[in-house]
């Protein structure tokens, strides 16, 4: 059985202030619950104090990005082992705002996934569509040649314990979430796409969904057979509505 996760991404957004308040409300609001894994992905400079806060939760720590170099002349670049070392269990990578302002390339995404299977960390690779790719009906197309990238380069194998997070680019941020017929449609397509490699590595995957999820969307979104969570932006800056899409998976 898959548990499913939920995951919240701060993006440049907090304090630490705002840290400390918003993991203490989580922990107050989470106490009870099990069933469902929790995870935080606060801006990187907050990920030390998190993990401090979080001790003794079952909350665990995300990273929002990660370099492809593990050390050396990178200036401004975290590498994987850093993450590890402060405790950091997962790492977004491809996210589409990555994508589209760092110009991060298919390749260049494949490449994170590697160093962070080699790390021992869980990468959460993110994808989905634009709204114009969408209109022209090239949704598969786009979802398959971005886990193909992974998938061609490492094997089917290395999805192994990790995630894929379908983010439709027209759903995040903009107050229109797909619906769940249409979410899980993408879900479907994709656990079937790692199935024709390998169907066990295809069932144990956890598929996210990511794009304006909220407390009124999510339980009929996590309903779909195939959507084991979400990566969820916006809501996860307030606890309440974070731990309700919590209680909702
Ligand atoms: P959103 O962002 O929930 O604010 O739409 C989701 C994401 O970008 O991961």
């Amino acid at each position: 059985m898959r548990h499913p996760l939920v995951m919240g991404n701060w993006k440049l957004n907090g304090s630490k202030h705002m840290t400390a308040d918003l993991i203490a409300g989580l922990r107050n609001a989470l106490s009870s619950v099990d069933g469902c894994d929790v995870a935080i992905a606060p801006p990187v400079m907050y990920l030390g104090q998190a993990h401090q806060d979080i001790a003794g939760s079952h909350i665990t720590l995300s990273a929002q990005n990660v370099d492809i170099n593990l050390n050396g002349a990178f200036t401004g670049e975290i590498s994987a082992e850093m993450l590890k070392d402060i405790g950091v269990r997962y790492v977004i990578i491809g996210h589409s705002e990555r994508r589209t302002y760092h110009k991060e390339s298919d390749e260049l995404v494949a490449k994170k996934f590697a160093v962070l299977k080699d790390a021992g960390l869980i990468p959460v690779l993110c994808i989905g569509e634009t709204e114009a790719e969408n209109e022209a009906g090239k949704t598969k197309e786009v979802c398959s040649r971005q886990i193909d990238a992974v998938l061609n380069t490492l094997g089917v194998e290395a999805f192994n314990n990790t995630v894929i997070a379908y983010e439709p680019v027209w759903a995040i941020g903009t107050g229109k979430s797909a619906t769940p017929a249409q979410a899980q449609a993408v879900h479907k397509f994709i656990r079937d796409h790692i199935a024709k490699k390998n169907a066990a590595v295809a069932q144990q995957l956890i598929l996210q969904y990511g794009g304006s999820v909220n407390d009124k969307n999510a339980s009929e979104l996590f309903a779909q057979p195939d959507i084991d969570g979400a990566l969820v932006g916006g809501a996860s800056l307030k606890a309440d509505a974070f731990s309700a899409i919590v209680k909702a998976a």
